[in-house]
């Protein structure tokens, strides 16, 4: 079994770096990922799995940060010019980019593996020190770049689809494979969850190329401390006025602004752990001479768990509140984006350490029990779904050399860590499928 895993996965080796560089040439941002979607959703059913695709697998009314309807409309166009599949991009209108492939091969837990889409909102570097360019497959669409790597995710994820629809006939129970829009801005995953594509689930695996993992070889088995998160836009509306003539007309929407930006830097912390504010984005005013009508604040809140995170916005809230009080402008909050805070199983983390153990691939001395994220990624928002019906978790970082950071133009890392990564989560598949049900239909 184990070795008829191995080989399906080396076998489809240079198919998962073409895969790569396809997805990498066409990057989608956030609830944009109409072709890379098509072509998931696409492969999955010519597989087998039974597909959950737009409403069925995002909720509409969840979704946060969407972008407005002529850019949907004009990312859909691009998506079939290139080569997207244009019945599938049509049931995706509206941004539902989300798909949900599931196996059901019998009685047994249901094993969820979840794989992020999207790209960032960057320009690519376009010189020859960078291998994406140098070789032919850097981006072709303007302010869209694979620079965290979720281009390999989804190689990674259809690599698995297809070797497990290979062994459909070992497995024991059902195989569900979510794929998942708009994870840059953790804006994807409540949605998805909303939708109930994680309704039943026992056992949820996700991860991420590189990362903390920064080496080929190395592979972090489970992460923690996942960092609860808020984003959101403040708008302050003042009234214009002559800054000479008649300033008492005015009402300053830059000052209500910079008052509340101020401010939530100075909201206490919480005595039950960590927290972060962070107001990244300040503009304001038209005029040297014009008291400002307009004031934007762009910020976002963390906090050690979710409810300290609720804590430090609800504040943020009353400082915005309060500070266009003290002005005489109107103001209005905007959430566009959220995440939770969670970490991983040990025990599933230990089992995911056992099964890497017999890769040759990964050093040993290269595998790490577990890591602090210290930062926000939405898969938590699925793991503390799975958790309150009675589910576990894991979230695991496969190793890879990194030409540079994660969101650097210059991003890029190294592809023979795709097929491992797809031995790895096969055969964790199959590991889970050893394990009782957990959570009650
Ligand atoms: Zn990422």
């Amino acid at each position: 079994m184990t070795d008829d895993i191995a080989r399906l996965a080396a076998g489809m080796a240079d198919r998962l770096v073409a895969r790569r560089r396809d997805l990498h040439r066409y990057p989608e941002t956030a609830w944009t990922e109409f072709r890379t979607a098509s072509l998931v959703a696409g492969a999955l059913a010519d597989a087998g799995y039974e597909l959950r695709l737009g409403g069925e697998a995002v909720r509409r009314e969840s979704m946060l940060g969407v972008p407005p309807a002529e850019e949907l409309a004009a990312h859909m166009e691009r998506a079939e010019a290139q080569w997207g599949d244009p019945a599938l991009i049509g049931r995706m209108a509206g941004g539902l980019t989300g798909v949900v492939g599931e196996l059901k091969c019998g009685e047994g837990p249901v094993v969820a593996l979840r794989f992020d889409m999207d790209a960032n909102d960057m320009d690519e570097a376009r010189d020859d020190a960078h291998r994406p360019h140098r070789e032919g497959f850097d981006s072709v669409n303007p302010g869209a770049m694979h620079a965290c790597g979720h281009d390999g995710h989804v190689a990674i994820g259809l690599g698995v689809a297809e070797a497990l629809a290979a062994l459909r006939d070992r497995l024991n129970g059902t195989v569900r494979l979510i794929f998942q829009p708009g994870e840059e801005g953790v804006r994807g995953a409540g949605p998805m969850v909303d939708a109930g594509a994680l309704d039943g689930v026992d056992y949820l695996l996700g991860g991420h190329i590189g990362f903390q993992a920064r080496k080929t070889g190395q592979l972090v088995c489970g992460t923690d401390k996942f960092l609860a998160t808020t984003k959101f836009d403040v708008t302050f509306t003042g009234v214009p006025a002559h800054a000479g003539a008649a300033p008492e007309q005015g009402r300053n929407a830059l000052l209500a602004a910079a008052c509340a930006a101020l401010n939530m830097h100075a909201i206490p912390r919480h005595g039950q752990g960590g927290s972060r504010i962070t107001v990244g984005v300040l503009n304001a005013g038209q005029a040297r001479n014009v008291i400002p009508p307009n004031g934007l604040l762009k910020a976002e809140s963390r906090g050690e768990t979710t409810e300290i995170n609720d804590y430090v916005f609800a504040r943020a809230k009353d400082v915005a509140a309060g500070a266009a009080h003290m002005y005489g402008v109107d103001h209005a909050v905007a959430v566009v984006g959220r995440s939770a805070s969670g970490g991983s199983d040990p025990e599933l983390a230990a089992r995911v350490r056992r099964i890497a153990e017999g890769m040759p691939f990964f050093e040993p001395s290269g595998i790490v029990d577990s890591v602090d994220l210290r930062g926000s990624e939405d898969f938590a928002v699925m793991l503390a779904e799975v958790r309150r019906q009675g589910g576990t978790g894991t979230y695991v970082m496969i190793g890879s050399d990194l030409a540079s950071g994660h969101h650097s133009f210059h991003f890029d890392f190294d592809e023979r860590s795709l097929a491992p990564g797809v031995e790895l989560f096969v055969r964790c598949v199959f590991d889970c499928m050893t394990l009782p049900a957990r959570v009650r239909a």
